[in-house]
């Protein structure tokens, strides 16, 4: 971790705010950004002095590292509201913890805690109106940080910007989600970044998802690498099976996102004497458990939707339908997650960070 002191944040306020030209009710994910920014130079061997300004276009050298090269990691995380107006992050140092995680991967320079922690919060007060109460609401925050020096050797850079942007959002994904299982294409492999949120993770599953969708799935879930036989992750969601009555997920590994809806949902299945099993999951474990109807449930997990329920899976072009379970997994932990997360239920892990 770079040993650096904190600097106050510098603040330029936008002159009038931008929230009356958004329709709330009527969201397309990601499109709009809220009325301010943070960012923060690494430069000479240190992070520099942190700023929040408008919300606005910057100016990139077309030589930056990060157009060649792909230096670049991000995170996602959200802000929720309650009815009385307080609002809330969720388990935000972890999600500093695995920014830092993704970005030693990459040779990118650690950001200072007290520098992201500082800086997101003062974010959030600012622009604190854009997160709006109401179940499935909440503001959508990406932090990122990317390579920024102009040259174009193939070497680590030397100056970064670091950037916090906020979008405002509802569910993500509507409904159940049909999917397929990999047998081809590859998301991660044994020493590889799989488990970084690497910007060029995410660009390298775009084709083979645009393949899936053609034939009707929204989603594909990644298998090993090596055999294509154990069942992995999804593109933006770990993944969660339910066989008769216990949940089974894979392991983390260098090739899997070590995701914090995920680590949540299995300690809320130990709080309620749900059985969990954390381990390899092979497809012909999971063909057979549908043949038998011993497969109950698959969802995936992650911060964009919470929880996403999967209502059909193809491999090897057989498909199989997973009817609806009448006490579903995906059903519970969605609800009880949200309201942990909306100040509607207890929160006995103090997984809740209050603005
Ligand atoms: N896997 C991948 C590859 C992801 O991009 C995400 C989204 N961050 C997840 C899993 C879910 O992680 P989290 O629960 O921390 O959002």
């Amino acid at each position: 971790m770079t040993e650096q002191k904190y600097n106050e944040i510098d603040i330029v306020k936008i002159e009038k705010t931008k929230i009356n030209d958004v329709d709330f009710n009527n969201i397309d994910f990601g499109r709009k950004f809220t009325d301010h920014m943070f960012y923060c130079d690494f430069v000479d061997g240190a992070w520099q002095q942190p700023k929040i300004v408008p919300y606005q276009p910057m100016t990139i050298e077309p030589s930056a590292r990060v157009f060649h090269y792909g230096q670049a990691v991000f995170e996602g995380m959200k802000a929720y509201k309650d009815s009385n107006g307080n609002a809330f992050l969720f388990r935000p140092e972890d999600n500093h913890k695995r920014i830092n995680i993704s970005a030693a991967r990459l040779a990118i320079p650690e950001f200072p805690k007290e520098y992201f922690m500082k800086g997101l919060t003062t974010l959030m007060q600012m622009d604190k109106d854009w997160i709006k109460p109401g179940a499935g609401n909440s503001l959508y925050i990406r932090p990122f940080v990317f390579a920024f020096e102009p040259a174009i050797s193939a070497a680590p850079a030397q100056a970064y910007r670091f950037m916090i942007i906020c979008s405002p959002a509802k569910a993500y994904y509507t409904g159940k989600v049909r999917v397929l299982f990999a047998e081809k294409y590859s998301r991660s492999a044994d020493g590889g970044v799989g488990f970084a949120k690497a910007a060029g993770n995410y660009a390298a599953q775009f084709y083979p998802t645009s393949l899936a969708q053609k034939k009707g799935y929204q989603q594909i879930i990644w298998t090993d690498a090596n055999t294509h036989e154990y069942l992995e992750e999804a593109g933006t969601m770990n993944i969660f099976f339910r066989i008769n009555d216990t949940l089974i997920t894979a392991p983390t590994s260098d090739r899997i996102l070590d995701g914090i809806t995920r680590k949540s949902i299995i300690q809320l299945a130990q709080d309620t004497n749900i059985a969990v099993e954390v381990r390899r999951i092979s497809v012909v474990e999971i063909k057979e458990a549908a043949r038998n109807g011993s497969l109950k449930e698959i969802f995936g997990t992650g911060t964009a939707a919470v929880i996403s329920p999967i209502s059909a899976f193809e491999h090897a072009e057989e498909v199989f339908e997973i009817p609806d379970a009448s006490d579903s997994y995906a059903t519970l932990f969605k609800k009880t997650l949200m309201d942990i997360q909306q100040n509607a239920a207890e929160d006995k892990h103090g997984w809740r960070y209050e603005i």
